[in-house]
């Protein structure tokens, strides 16, 4: 990290100018900022600035974090608080960066209190209670392909706002000034409405697979991918309601229309919440 370790010496971490032709390329790799204009371009540079002074970024298994890959990084990070507050991630301690996915020890106790323990290959993963937030640069990369409708660097940073106050339940702190309670009141009844309708949509998929399912088999994976195809989100985001609300954020952000389009009022609240509308033409 050659100009961030220049500028950002360990124990003066005054936010230091992310140089132009940096920034430039920076948004040059990510469409989905293009409908920002001049002055919310300079608001995320100056997040961004705040952000890398303020948090560690590193590498993990053997990965090097270049100057590009930090802004590239940050740059989503700051878009989801572009009209909000860093203060969202006042409990990120850190960003760690991994060559490739990375096997996490995953742990759930059960209905009948048996633990179950299995290591989990994940792209991403956001920890609660000041905790870091961990990403894969292989998928971070490949999401920046034109077209591309995920993006893991917003989801993890949306679990990491919704951890905010406590664990992560896809009911993000509201921030007193910035929020309008009479918008985000119903915050609750909109996210577990469509939740609920997407689960359905998903038993509706899972109906539609041969019992014989084997997502290993190359034919059953087409299946499963042009069943998938017709979903409006992720079908992750049926995993539970904070990963609907961060799978729900990734596309608000990236690929909005057909989240606009299956659960506009989600939409709508999303926009509330982040004080941003990406399907408003400029
Ligand atoms: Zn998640």
């Amino acid at each position: 990290m050659g100009w961030l370790t220049r500028l950002f010496p360990a124990l003066a971490r005054e936010p230091a100018a992310i140089p132009d032709d940096l920034w430039q390329s920076t948004l040059g790799q990510l469409p989905f900022l293009d409908r920002l204009d001049g002055n919310e371009r300079s608001r995320l540079k100056g997040l961004c600035e705040q952000l890398l002074a303020r948090k560690p970024l590193s590498g993990a298994g053997g990965f090097e974090v270049s100057d590009g890959i930090a802004v590239l990084i940050a740059a989503q990070a700051s878009l989801l608080v572009l009209h909000l507050d860093l203060s969202l991630y006042d409990d990120l301690s850190a960003v760690i960066v991994f060559p490739d996915a990375f096997e996490v020890r995953q742990r759930h106790v059960d209905e009948a209190g048996v633990v179950h323990e299995w290591d989990e290959e994940l792209a991403g993963e956001a920890v609660e209670q000041g905790g870091a937030v961990a990403l894969s640069w292989f998928d971070v990369a490949l999401q920046q392909e034109p077209g591309a409708t995920h993006n893991i660097v917003i989801h993890e940073f949306a679990h990491k706002i919704d951890m905010g106050r406590g664990a992560a339940n896809g009911c993000p702190p509201f921030l007193k000034g910035l929020h309008d309670p009479d918008e985000l009141h119903d915050w609750p009844q909109v996210f577990s409405t469509a939740y609920d309708d997407f689960c359905e949509r998903i038993d509706r998929l899972e109906d539609a697979l041969p019992p014989d399912f084997d997502d290993d088999h190359p034919r059953h994976a087409r299946l499963y991918d042009a069943l998938a195809a017709d979903l409006p989100l992720d079908p992750y985001a049926s995993r539970d309601p904070a990963e609907f609300f961060a799978v729900a954020s990734e596309a608000f952000f990236v690929a909005p229309q057909p989240l606009a389009a299956a659960y506009p009022a989600v939409y709508r609240k999303l926009a509330a919440y982040y004080r941003q509308d990406p399907l408003a033409m400029a």
